[in-house]
């Protein structure tokens, strides 16, 4: 269904609508007692939700494909993925409150290490700090060069954005100079269409002078790019879903996802109690809140199936009090699956419940994978399940006469 189409069927309500996203919550079964993450957790809240509400497992692109944290929020948000696809470099910088213009270019860069022959000895340049980065890349925001105007802004550790504001509109589709691997020189800039050769020549010419910088530095010596993007012109998500909307996240990105659609962002430190009084505070002026709670997905990547545990029961803790202050529908899930025995994103289908609003009743009573399988929705794509909650919310009129 298009964007479009749901617009048109979309009506104003006073309903409010919770989106909790546990980022890669969908695991996979630990050998001892077949359980996942969640399984293995003790979580008589969310339990309750599922007891309450409905179940069912989405996959957030398409069946069989691992999904990246940008386009799994996209589809829960209601935007196809396959069809709004945008790079992690507009994210970021988004994300941070760069005020990017419809022209400008925005990369996610890392800072990275080469040895004497110019190949990748480390990709991250040994985790550098953000003490030790910061400078650098308060350096590199000082080059100038022909044709567009540059900005570079530190995130964290070895990761920084890198904005071109080219002086004629040009491109966006240049490959990613990161080749993934060590022992290997960084792959050149390469524009993948006519359109983007301008980009592709800028970003060689400024990474260029970013090498002769950095040549005399401790810490790096050289950036990789990866997600070249520019601004796409996309359906407010308050236009397509008549919801005012807020995206509350301690990390930039998932803030940066949202305020692609016209969301609101709020940021929080980390700490689901944070998520609390943040949802408190803003309760009454959104009709849609999303809170993103990232520890899941890090535990994942760290193969920690015990954390994961740990801080899934985290967040069952704080259920009472976001279901108590009144959303009409409740909608609790991942952008993703993290198993922990993978250490990586997934393509297995993510868990998910539906509370309140008017439904059917399934017989799930523990949320889950193997209960959210037999779950009233069966398996939908992720994409659906905004429009299943606005339903829900009594916010979709009827479509046709
Ligand atoms: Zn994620």
């Amino acid at each position: 269904m298009r964007l479009d189409q749901i617009a048109a069927l979309a009506q104003g309500s006073d309903t409010k609508v919770l989106l909790i996203v546990l980022d890669g919550l969908g695991g996979l079964p630990r050998e001892s007692d077949g359980m996942t993450e969640l399984e293995a957790a003790d979580t008589p809240n969310l339990d309750e939700l599922a007891r309450g509400g409905t179940c069912g497992l989405h996959h957030p692109v398409a069946l069989g494909i691992t999904p990246g944290s940008g386009p799994g929020h996209l589809a829960l948000f209601g935007y196809d993925p396959l069809v709004y696809e945008t790079g992690r470099g507009v994210l970021e910088a988004l994300g941070i409150e760069f005020p990017l213009e419809s022209q400008d270019i925005a990369v996610r860069a890392n800072f990275c290490t080469l040895d004497s022959e110019g190949c990748i000895s480390d990709r991250r340049a040994g985790r550098i700090s953000t003490e030790a980065a910061a400078p650098l890349s308060e350096m590199l925001d000082e080059i100038r060069i022909e044709g567009a105007e540059c900005f570079v802004r530190h995130l964290k550790e070895h990761r920084f954005v890198l904005v071109l504001r080219p002086d004629a509109a040009t491109g966006a589709e240049v490959g990613d100079t990161d080749p993934g691997r060590t022992g290997v020189a960084p792959l050149i800039v390469r524009p993948r269409n006519e359109h983007s050769e301008t980009t592709a020549r800028l970003l060689d010419t400024w990474l260029k002078v970013a090498r002769e910088r950095l040549a005399d530095q401790s810490g790096a010596n050289m950036a990789l790019l990866r997600g070249v993007s520019g601004l796409p012109d996309w359906p407010r998500f308050d236009h397509v879903f008549g919801m005012r909307a807020v995206a509350v996240a301690a990390d930039p990105m998932y803030r940066g996802v949202g305020r692609l659609l016209g969301m609101d962002a709020v940021t929080v430190s980390d700490g689901v109690e944070n998520l609390v009084s943040e949802y408190r505070r803003t309760f009454k002026a959104f009709d849609f809140s999303f809170l993103h709670f990232k520890a899941p997905d890090k535990a994942g990547e760290d193969g920690d199936f015990d954390r994961k545990v740990a801080v899934i029961e985290e967040v069952d803790e704080i259920i009472p009090q976001l279901v108590d202050m009144g959303p009409a529908v409740t909608l609790v899930t991942g952008d993703h699956s993290t198993p922990s025995m993978l250490k990586s994103h997934s393509w297995h289908p993510v868990p998910f419940l539906i509370h309140g609003g008017s439904a059917r009743m399934d017989d799930t009573t523990r949320f889950g994978e193997t209960a959210c399988r037999n779950g009233v929705h069966g398996l939908i794509r992720g994409c659906e399940l905004m429009r299943l909650a606005a339903a829900r919310a009594g916010r979709l009129a009827k479509f046709g006469a």
